[in-house]
């Protein structure tokens, strides 16, 4: 089967924001608008598409990575999905790693926020281009100038907006666009009648002052538009939106727009600058990686250069099991054929190809560069693993793991519980590299590790929803006590007094020797690194 769609046209975008800015709301209507999903589902009722986890509508978060596949102006969309919450910047990163470009969502009412923080950086170390989408503008509060001012102030980022509110909160009922000098007024609920005129008087001058502020920035991108605006002439718009692609892609100029996700406002307009800004796997540099003896080595997106894929996130689907996504970087693949997981050098077969719409699997025989998709049924992937022709094997660069910082203990209700709890937390642990469980020698406790309480909390969530096992969750009790042998040797010094990392780490205590009479108590650092003065104890 020929490729449907050409590398051009081919975008793996990201949704990032701060937690409740309107990420899942803003991606919903966006499969609703690429017309894969017909209902438009409220997000904390439970009928969000991108939310796969039952606990994930629950709480009204995201927090899986997978991978949504729809179409727009003849373009292919890739969506990765980006969890919000902070525990899982991790999910974040692996995200990052895959997509080429993204949009991050502002809520009109705050700007920019601290966990937009984060994700902005996190994307900035990726060197992912990005357009802003200030979302929100019905909200009472909602103030879009102040918006675009925090991404200056607080993120240092090279902005201008590119698009102007008519009007806000409840009188929010259009959106201006300084690129072409019109107005979209939104005529019906959905956002599917729309009028297209002047821009409102009122705003006309605004528009124009950062239709110029626009033109100055992207002077600096190109020589001949920098003679344009130098000398006067006005630039095409074909001119201004060639220009500002370049600026985008470049990583350091970030385009602003405005809408109401939720409202059904200016949620189109997004995914044609996605199509008009955003880069294609050809605007991104050829990935890195090293042959099988550690010499540098590189693949670039095309369909004729050997294949080369990253898994970057293993998942359990409820109909077809194990699922294992990935981000072609080169070449092609067929279902049915062999490749190498470099990593852990294991022939692996790609049994089914899938890929993820909104509201259906949809099967593929073939895999081209730049794809993502998920294959069903590999044995030896986890995430981060390369997968490539056999023939010509690399290890592409792949992902940092944090270390889990926060344990607990889990113990089983029943006896039958146990031999469950121990089959699905090392399914839970091949799914997510940032989660550890292993069993303390000493106590006999299951322990489960991970970077964060959330990330924690939803363990458990899983482990009672998903594979049925009710257990008590606690504190690690202390593997053991430790002493100090001589007086001489304890002098001055620290030693470790909590066995088990518990959330605040270790906990590290200073005796000095009291004339005769034992060991006197003198200070203690919770947490912390181990202290420059530290005796490693012998064991009771
Ligand atoms: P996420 O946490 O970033 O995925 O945010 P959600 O999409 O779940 O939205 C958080 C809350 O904000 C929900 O109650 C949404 O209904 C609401 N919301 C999302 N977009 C808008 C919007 O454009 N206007 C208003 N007024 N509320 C919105």
């Amino acid at each position: 089967m020929p490729r449907e769609f050409s590398l051009k046209d081919t975008r793996n975008i990201g949704i990032m924001a701060h937690i409740d800015a309107g990420k899942t709301t803003t991606t919903e209507r966006i499969l609703y608008y690429t017309g894969v999903n017909h209902k438009i589902g409220e997000t904390h009722d439970g009928a969000s598409t991108m939310d796969w986890m039952a606990q994930e509508q629950e709480r009204g978060i995201t927090i899986t990575s997978a991978a949504t596949t729809c179409h727009w102006k003849g373009c292919r969309i890739n969506i990765i999905d980006t969890p919000g919450h902070v525990d899982f910047t991790v999910e974040v990163e692996r995200s990052l790693r895959v997509l080429d470009g993204a949009v991050t969502v502002l809520d009109a009412k705050a700007g920019v926020e601290p966990q937009t923080e984060t994700v902005w950086r996190q994307a900035t170390e990726y060197g992912v281009p990005r357009i802003v989408f200030v979302n929100k503008m019905d909200a009472t509060g909602a103030d879009f100038i102040m918006s675009c001012n925090t991404i200056l102030e607080r993120l240092g980022a090279k902005s201008c907006p590119i698009q102007l509110p008519i009007g806000a909160e409840s009188s929010f009922t259009g959106i201006v666009d300084i690129i072409e000098r019109k107005a979209e007024i939104y005529k019906n609920d959905l956002g599917t009648e729309i009028e297209v005129t002047e821009i409102p008087e009122d705003i006309v001058d605004l528009a124009e002052e950062y239709r110029m502020k626009l033109l100055e920035y992207l002077a600096d991108y190109d020589e001949d538009f920098m003679m344009q605006v130098l000398e006067g002439e006005e630039p095409s718009v074909e001119e201004i939106k060639r220009v500002l692609r370049i600026a985008v892609c470049a990583g350091d100029f970030f385009p602003v727009l405005c809408g109401s996700a939720y409202k059904n406002k200016g949620v189109q307009m997004v995914l044609d600058a996605v199509v008009d800004y955003l880069p294609s796997p050809l605007d991104i540099p050829a990935i890195k990686g090293t042959t099988l003896t550690g010499e540098p080595d590189e693949r670039h997106a095309s369909d004729e250069e050997p294949f080369s894929a990253l898994a970057f996130k293993i998942a359990t689907d409820p109909f077809v099991g194990k699922l294992s996504f990935f981000r072609v970087y080169s070449g092609t693949a067929t279902s049915g054929s062999y490749v190498l997981n470099s990593n852990k050098d294991k022939r692996e077969r790609f049994g089914r190809i899938v890929q993820m719409h909104a509201n259906a699997r949809k099967e593929i025989s073939e895999v081209y560069a730049g794809d993502i998709a998920a294959a069903v049924g590999l044995k030896n992937t986890t995430t981060g693993d390369t997968l490539c022709d056999e023939k010509s094997p690399i290890i592409l660069e792949s992902m940092e793991f944090p270390e889990p910082v926060i344990e607990l203990s889990l113990e089983p209700k029943t006896k039958a519980d146990q031999d469950k709890m121990g089959l699905a937390l090392a399914k839970l642990a091949e799914e997510d590299p940032t989660f550890k469980t292993y069993t303390n020698e000493e106590t006999g406790q299951t322990i489960i590790a991970g970077v964060g309480e959330l990330h924690l909390d939803i363990i458990v969530d899983r482990l009672r929803r998903e594979f049925k096992v009710e257990a008590v969750v606690g504190q690690p009790q202390v593997a053991y006590r430790e002493t100090i042998r001589t007086e001489a040797e304890c002098e001055g010094k620290y030693i470790r007094q909590s066995g088990g990392r518990g959330q605040y780490g270790h906990v590290w205590i200073k005796f000095e020797p009291n004339e005769g009479k034992g060991f006197e108590f003198v200070d203690a650092i919770v947490g912390g690194s181990v202290p420059r003065e530290y005796i490693k104890p012998t064991q009771e």
